[in-house]
């Protein structure tokens, strides 16, 4: 979906997809950035990527939709792969679109445009669905990395033979219990937003605000868990001896894509409050 003039702003896609009816062929002209995979799946393989297009620039959202786009198409090339801080293992492309002509079948549902004076469309509602299905995965993704470091710090320290005593008022306990008790916390809060945005999901049930309530949270959570970690380990957390300095820049980036942290709060705000895309920017 990303590309230079659009990434939190999903609804300003410039990508063109144009039906040319001699051939019968959609014409792409675009260019899509920081797609996760995108090297993978267009040089590496014989994969595909699904890139959002407009038919309708003048329809607005309405007239936003999907298409397929296969490795080895003519028109279709990475230009640029991301050095980033974190997910190293995961490459991050740009994709150019030029002139790239696919199969028909390629669009991914209907073409028809249905304009509506206000609110959301047909065109950009299917674009935020995807959103649903993603977030909670991109939320346990998150979780992952988060019991990982967790997993590591109890390790070590019962192997430096520091208990953590459950159960203790809070004033007993000392700071790193506190702390290892405030990090399982903030991982359970974030698992259970998940694991229900999650099931919603199985179920076939809208789960839009709890998608975005728990890919939130799990943003958060993974990025303090996975700091706090480190900083506790002090040496050990900071060397690449170990995992915990890479799951601290791997946990970052699920609070960045797939909707960055502020976007899904918004979206839980509006609604939670009841209020529009226009009342609440
Ligand atoms: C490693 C990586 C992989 C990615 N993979 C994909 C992919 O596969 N497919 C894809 O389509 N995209 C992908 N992205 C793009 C990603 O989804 C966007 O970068 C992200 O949505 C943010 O959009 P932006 O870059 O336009 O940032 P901006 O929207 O410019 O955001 C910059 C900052 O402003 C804040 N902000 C923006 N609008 C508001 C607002 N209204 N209220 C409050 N704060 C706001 C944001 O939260 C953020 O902190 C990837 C990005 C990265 C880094």
């Amino acid at each position: 979906m990303t590309e230079p003039g659009a990434g939190s702003d999903t609804a300003a896609i410039q990508t063109t997809a144009v039906l040319d009816t001699e051939t019968n062929e959609w014409v792409l002209n675009g260019e899509k950035i920081f797609i996760t995979g995108g090297q993978r799946s267009m040089e590496e393989s014989d994969g595909l990527v699904v890139v959002w297009a407009t038919v309708d620039r003048t329809a607005g959202r309405a007239g936003m939709k999907p298409f397929v786009v296969e490795a080895g198409t003519a028109g279709a090339h990475i230009d640029k792969v991301e050095n980033k801080l974190g997910i190293r293992a995961s490459d991050t492309a740009t994709l150019i679109l030029d002139n790239c002509r696919i199969p028909y079948e390629n669009i991914l549902g209907s073409p028809e445009v249905r304009r509506v004076d206000s609110g959301d469309t047909a065109g950009f509602r299917r674009a935020m669905a995807t959103f649903d299905m993603t977030r909670p995965i991109i939320a346990a993704m998150a979780l992952g990395v988060g019991r990982a470091s967790l997993d590591f710090v109890r390790e070590v320290l019962e192997k430096e033979g520091i208990p953590i005593r459950y159960g203790l008022p809070r004033h007993k306990l000392t700071a790193i219990e506190r702390d290892v008790m405030e990090m399982e916390a903030a991982y359970k809060a974030a698992l259970m937003l998940m694991l229900r945005a999650t099931w919603m999901m199985s179920q076939f049930q809208p789960n839009s605000l709890e998608a975005s309530m728990a890919k939130a949270k799990a943003g958060i959570v993974v990025a303090r868990i996975t700091q706090k970690a480190v900083e506790m380990m002090g040496p050990l957390g900071y060397s690449r001896k170990y995992l915990l300095e890479k799951w601290m820049r791997d946990g970052k980036i699920n609070d960045i894509f797939e909707g960055t942290g502020q976007i899904n709060m918004l979206i839980v705000a509006r609604r939670i409050l009841d209020y529009t895309r226009e009342d609440l920017k």
